[in-house]
């Protein structure tokens, strides 16, 4: 550690992809930012909670995000674009599907590696001049002094360096450490429900299409992936998981033909699998003074509509944004107006997918709600066609310059 460094503008706690996101937005601007991670993702093996074997729904919004801020070319080279969305409900008639080329786009949206989209981000950052790594370490304390903060650093030997910031941006996960130091409580909701995530290979090709398929023990999403696979994330009740777990390849395979049908033909080969518990999970505060919480420390989301890194990423853009147009990335003011502007947008999309689980874990209401919403991964879809986009993407003022491609500076 470098320990006569130690004053920044923005000390970032939690490099995984939300903190690491922010870091990179910021690095246009001529402020010197700390990042502090626990785990090294470009160390092979390290048990790297953001960047592991999930692979993540990219919407166009959050493409153009990552775009600007210098990171997609790279990103790019491991996504796959999503030509279609098919939706359909197990042992009923309800089907519905999007094109791409209907909504007069390229893709409806991009599946990417998590361990990809740490490659591109941290490759980023190793780049930027004005961050300062300090990794793998983990914040010990921190103590709000009016005018900065200060943080305690601590690495793997035990040795300690003591950083200042004008703000701190917490982005330290759904445990959030900066929360408990704060005594910032968060809700919770245990939606009793466990995501098993894998990646499989199937007999006949994706064709770029991205399968949602609603059972009744919850839902499934299938996305294509590079090299023909597709990427499973299976929603199933949290007292089936272990079971599930301890199946082996051809009882799995079984399981997954059974649920999902034969539009895919076989499924051939099923990768190592791992689990997520899943909650809702909602910071009762987003700011205080000199501290932002953002991505998964503020809000959690069920992965059922794939939002929370896109919620996040229009988080860190209007973070980034507020702070480029300000002397004090600290400022009380500067963070209310960063809380504000966030909040209508983070309570529709947490309000919507709390109300997707809910209505789609009552079997009997399934077939009339894939009717009535039509569609699940809304907000891949661009503006007129998207629920959320209507809302989000269409009101132009309120959307943050890097989403509509406009650089910091
Ligand atoms: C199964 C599943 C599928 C998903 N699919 C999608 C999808 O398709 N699209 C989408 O938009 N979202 C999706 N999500 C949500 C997405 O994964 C999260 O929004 C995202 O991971 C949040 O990232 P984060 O950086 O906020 O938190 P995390 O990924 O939890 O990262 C937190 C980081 O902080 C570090 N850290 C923690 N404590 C400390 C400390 N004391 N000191 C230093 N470092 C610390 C950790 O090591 C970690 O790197 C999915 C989620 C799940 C569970």
């Amino acid at each position: 550690m470098h320990a006569e460094e130690k004053d920044f503008a923005v000390i970032i706690v939690g490099g995984g992809m939300v903190g690491a996101s922010l870091a990179v937005a910021l690095a246009s601007l001529p402020l010197r930012i700390a990042v502090i991670e626990a785990f090294d993702p470009r160390k092979r093996g390290a048990p790297q909670p953001s960047y592991d074997d999930r692979s993540t729904a990219i919407a166009n919004g959050s493409k153009q995000i990552l775009e600007t801020i210098g990171v997609w070319e790279d990103m790019a080279k491991d996504a796959t674009a999503i030509s279609a969305i098919h939706i359909s409900d197990r042992g009923r008639f309800g089907m519905s599907r999007i094109n791409a080329h209907e909504e007069n786009v390229p893709a409806l949206g991009y599946v990417v590696p998590n361990r990809a989209i740490g490659r591109s981000l941290w490759a980023a950052l190793g780049a930027c001049p004005n961050i300062q790594m300090f990794c793998p370490a983990r914040l010990e304390s921190l103590v709000n002094e009016g005018d900065t903060v200060k943080v305690t650093v601590k690495d793997e030997d035990g040795n300690i360096a003591n950083l200042q910031g004008r703000l701190v941006a917490a982005a330290d996960g759904a445990q959030s450490v900066v929360r408990k130091i704060l005594g910032i409580d968060a809700t919770v909701r245990d939606y009793g429900q466990t995501a098993i995530i894998s990646n499989v290979s199937t007999e006949k090709p994706h064709r770029n299409i991205a399968y949602e398929r609603f059972t009744d023990n919850g839902p499934m999403a299938v996305l294509p992936m590079t090299e023909g696979r597709s990427a499973l994330v299976w929603t199933v009740p949290s007292e089936q998981a272990e079971e599930i777990l301890q199946m082996d390849d051809p009882q799995i395979l079984e399981r997954l033909q059974e649920l999902f049908g034969y539009r895919l033909g076989h499924w051939q080969k099923i990768g190592s699998r791992a689990s997520y518990p899943l909650s809702m999970i909602k910071s009762k505060e987003q700011t205080r003074h000199r501290v932002a919480i953002i991505g998964n420390a503020a809000h959690g989301l069920h992965p059922i509509a794939g939002q929370g890194f896109n919620l996040s990423l229009r988080d860190v853009a209007g973070l980034a944004e507020v702070i480029a147009g300000a002397d004090d990335p600290g400022d009380r003011q500067v963070l209310e107006k960063y809380r504000r502007w966030r909040a209508a947008d983070q309570a529709r999309v947490m309000n919507f997918t709390d109300a997707l689980v809910r209505v789609f874990g009552n079997p009997l209401s399934s077939v009339q709600a894939v009717r009535n919403l039509g569609l699940v991964m809304f907000d891949l879809l661009p503006g007129g066609k998207s629920l959320l986009a209507r809302h989000t993407m269409g009101r132009g003022g309120d959307l943050p310059r890097l989403a509509r491609g406009v650089p910091l500076q």
